[in-house]
């Protein structure tokens, strides 16, 4: 048996579940963990979305009407975790009360650095995004059954992922698998035209003012390396959450000639969540394993407890290295 006839064997056979994600949740851990809670769903198993962070502002519309509870307000017994889009143990976002008594972790998830940590583990690090994964999942559930279980709220939820993740299919984790998991989806009706509008087009006008304090600290090292401070003043000043603001990474990685992006941003004192991306050849879950931290080879991140210049300097040094 595959991984994925081994996740379906098991979600089959047992009632209790929550699903969750990582940190400083993005489109494709929203996106992965809603489409499964809907599946789990419609297999009438009972099933609790867990998350201890704060949506993004882009995302809310995803999840209206869903109740995401923070670990201290479940209430579930002989449960199992199914776990998406996450990379690294430590970097799921409940409870280590949670985590230890789950009778299984599952999996599903596709960053390079993952370690498989579950007791199942459906990981595919050339996958564009997590969606990719659950829709694999689906579509071997909907086939085994003859009869398609991803309506449109799942589409939906599956096309914001595969969108996000490939930078709306652009970067390089794009392949034709994608292409061909979006026609589905939106003739399955994912709410394309719903989705970029939420995602890509909402942005508060204080977003742009602080995008340009942002630009103000861009510097270029070398003519090869990019990178932007966001200080937990400028948040502050411009009213914009830290989960707002992961989107300025790409300003950092277009520059023409450059090769890796960083974004630096302050989340308190001395801690400071390093954001990296690269258009060619630098592997960057390499430099963010150097500090403890991961992801894919163009886009990567790690937290360093510093001062933003120090994380700045210690980054940058490792950065060189590579270039
Ligand atoms: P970000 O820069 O936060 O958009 O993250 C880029 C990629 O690296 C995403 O796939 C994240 O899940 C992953 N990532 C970010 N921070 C960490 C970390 N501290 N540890 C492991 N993976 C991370
Ligand atoms: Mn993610
Ligand atoms: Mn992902």
């Amino acid at each position: 048996m595959n991984n994925i006839d081994n996740i379906i064997e098991y979600i089959e056979g047992s009632n209790d579940y929550i699903v969750t994600s990582h940190i400083s949740p993005d489109g494709d851990n929203m996106g992965s963990t809603l489409s499964m809670y809907y599946f789990l769903n419609k297999l009438n198993k009972n099933v609790y979305y867990v998350l201890d962070d704060n949506s993004p502002q882009n995302l809310k519309f995803l999840v209206e009407g869903i109740k995401i509870l923070k670990s201290d307000e479940v209430d579930i017994k002989d449960y199992s975790i199914i776990a998406l889009d996450c990379g690294d143990k430590k970097r799921i976002c409940v409870s280590e009360e949670i985590l230890d008594n789950a009778k299984s972790i599952i999996c599903i998830d596709h960053h390079a650095s993952n370690d498989h940590y579950g007791d199942i583990n459906y990981i595919d690090i050339d996958a564009s995004s997590t969606c990719e994964l659950v829709y694999n999942v689906l579509k071997r559930y909907s086939d085994s059954k003859s009869s398609n279980i991803i309506d449109e709220e799942i589409a939906t939820c599956l096309y914001t992922g595969l969108a996000t993740d490939t930078g709306n299919f652009a970067y390089s984790n794009t392949h034709p698998s994608s292409f061909e998991m979006a026609k589905n989806l939106l003739i399955l009706g994912a709410k394309r035209d719903n989705i970029i509008q939420n995602v890509f087009q909402s942005n508060p006008y204080n977003y742009y003012k602080l995008l340009g304090e942002a630009l103000n600290t861009l510097e270029i090292v070398d003519n090869k390396i990019a990178s932007i401070e966001v200080t937990k003043e400028m948040l502050k000043r411009n009213v914009i959450n830290f989960n707002d603001v992961d989107g300025i990474t790409s300003y950092t990685r277009d520059i023409e000639g450059v090769e890796v992006g960083i974004l630096l941003k302050e989340k308190k004192e001395n801690e400071v969540k390093v954001s990296l991306r690269s258009k060619n050849y630098v592997d960057v879950s390499a430099i963010a394993k150097e500090f403890g931290g991961g992801g894919h080879i163009r886009a990567a991140g790690c937290t360093v407890y510093d001062s933003v210049p120090n994380v700045k300097k210690k980054v940058l040094q490792e950065v060189l290295k590579s270039i």
